[in-house]
């Protein structure tokens, strides 16, 4: 609880109309996808903040983490809130900062092509300026909710997506951080340069921390310029398996802008966001589908497009390539990012409020190890008769298993517990990550130890504790010593 005088302060600070206590405006900050699941069963997974606060600008975010500091409060930043991995959950109460009044767009500019923006723009609205500035310009590392999601969220988060294989991540546009330390401090990281060994990266470790190191108050992202043109083979297999062989020959030969596997599942659930549109697309559903996107030079994407559609047309377990352009290209690519919410119109237990959602499985393993996890996966699902779905960014080793658990008792928290143990195992028994792009959080935080050990935990607290001594940022998360294990974990 909060006393009525630190209220008091920090309304002075960002004004009556921006701070709020009501239990229902709370409500709405108090679940991700996953502990809303949860909390119809049991109540410690409803996490209510103590408070919002929506501060306009940095000198009311240094303000509020002084009082923070002072008064022992915890300070949770949040974006758009569509973090898979429940970093933004209050899990011990304290203070929500909602970064959504500070979104604007400070800088664009064009001769050394950076954008100089507030944490919480959102990615669409500044991707949209970009395009409409000069010959056109972008930053590629597009979330699948890149029309909803804050730039703040995505540098915490180290968002990427399905360019990732060509362009990185969102640590590759990063040029310049101000952030406003757990101490109160307000420093600047990076400069307007990409190419510098000056020093310690400190710039780097903010990216992907999660909110746990500091609050981000403005960032300075390098554009690049939008390529002429998109293409996209599509090809539609028999076989998981040759889809994963496919890709690896398509990858050997060149580095498209998109690498992805959709299974029979995800392929339905495509079907049933692109009947809403015209001109009509219906996917063939197979066991699996390869989506190959190139960009750049029409001339040359075309070359590339009719080498990889005739490798797969002779593919005798392939069937119906096509090459799509325009409309056809952008609806499929919509369809693609959509893919896990468009399962909840076609899985029956979706739409059952006690369904455990997609939202745990992420992981990467080496390329060699990729049909190996997502055929594991299968087996463990079936052995457990669950439905389940893959899909995944080949060229990136990143595979999702999306997933329907009704939850009804203890006992089926106790079984999520269980798969998730086995699968992180696997994955990591194959060198992979326990979480390639969708963060620790909360929900894969608890298998920090097993895939970095103990001793490089310990370090990442004791960094955390330079920049954050008094723990009052994002406390619990990612590899906080003292972290919440809202699963009961068995990886001990
Ligand atoms: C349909 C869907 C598809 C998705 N697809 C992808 C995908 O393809 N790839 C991917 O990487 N993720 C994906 N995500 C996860 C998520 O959308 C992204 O990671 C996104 O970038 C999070 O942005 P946000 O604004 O919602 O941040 P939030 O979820 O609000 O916050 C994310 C983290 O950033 C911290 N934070 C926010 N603002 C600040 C700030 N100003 N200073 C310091 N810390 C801050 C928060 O504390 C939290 O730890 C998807 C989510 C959904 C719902």
């Amino acid at each position: 609880m909060i006393n009525s005088s630190i209220k008091s302060k920090l309304k002075g600070i960002v004004g009556e109309k921006y701070i709020t206590d009501d239990p229902v405006e709370l409500y709405c900050y108090s679940h991700d996808f996953v502990s809303r699941a949860l909390s119809w069963m049991n109540r410690d997974y409803n996490l209510t903040p103590d408070l919002v606060i929506k501060p306009l600008n940095t000198d009311q975010v240094k303000e509020i983490i002084d009082i923070a500091n002072n008064e022992h409060l915890e300070i949770i930043p949040r974006g758009a809130g569509t973090s898979y991995g429940g970093q933004f959950l209050p899990i011990k109460g304290g203070v929500i900062l909602d970064f959504n009044r500070m979104n604007k767009i400070l800088e664009i500019n064009t001769e050394d092509n950076f954008a100089i923006v507030e944490p919480g723009v959102l990615y669409k609205d500044l991707s949209k300026r970009l395009r409409n500035t000069g010959k056109g310009y972008w930053i590629p590392c597009n979330p699948g909710s890149a029309d909803v999601c804050t730039i703040g969220g995505m540098i915490a988060n180290n968002a990427s997506g399905e360019s990732a294989i060509k362009y990185g991540t969102t640590r590759d546009y990063v040029l310049n951080l101000k952030t406003i330390l757990g101490t109160g401090q307000k420093i600047q990281l990076g400069r307007l340069v990409k190419k510098t060994v000056s020093g310690l990266d400190l710039l780097s470790l903010f990216i992907g921390s999660e909110g746990t190191l500091g609050v981000i108050t403005e960032a300075t992202l390098q554009f690049i310029a939008l390529p002429e043109s998109f293409i996209t083979v599509l090809g539609f297999f028999d076989s998981i398996e040759v889809v994963v062989q496919m890709a690896k020959k398509i990858k050997d030969y060149i580095i498209p802008m998109s690498l992805e596997i959709v299974d029979q599942l995800i392929l339905s659930g495509m079907n049933s966001y692109l009947s809403r549109l015209t001109p009509k697309i219906v996917l063939k559903v197979v066991e699996a589908a390869l989506l190959v996107r190139l960009d750049g030079d029409e001339k040359v994407i075309s070359d590339h497009a009719n080498y990889i559609a005739n490798l797969i047309s002779r593919n005798k377990y392939s069937s119906d390539v096509k090459i799509l352009r325009g409309i056809e290209h952008d609806y499929l690519w919509k369809a693609r990012d959509g893919a896990g919410p468009s399962l909840l119109r076609i899985i029956r237990p979706f739409r059952n409020v006690a369904t455990f959602p997609p939202a745990i499985m992420d992981f990467s393993v080496p390329y060699s190890k990729i049909y190996s996890l997502m055929n594991k996966l299968a087996e463990i699902m079936k052995a457990n008769n669950l439905a389940f779905s893959r899909l995944g960014h080949l060229g990136d080793g990143n595979v999702h298993l999306l997933c329907t658990i009704p939850l009804k008792s203890k006992a089926d928290i106790q079984k999520i517990s269980d798969i998730q143990n086995e699968l992180v195992k696997l994955a990591i028994s194959f060198g992979g990550s326990v979480t390639a792009e969708h963060g620790c959080g909360v929900w894969k935080a608890p298998y920090l130890d097993l895939e970095h050990g103990k001793e490089v935990i310990e370090l990442m607290s004791k960094i955390k504790s330079i920049f954050d001594p008094n723990n009052i940022l994002n406390p619990g998360k990612m590899y906080s010593i003292n972290k919440l294990a809202l699963f009961p974990t068995t990886n001990k």
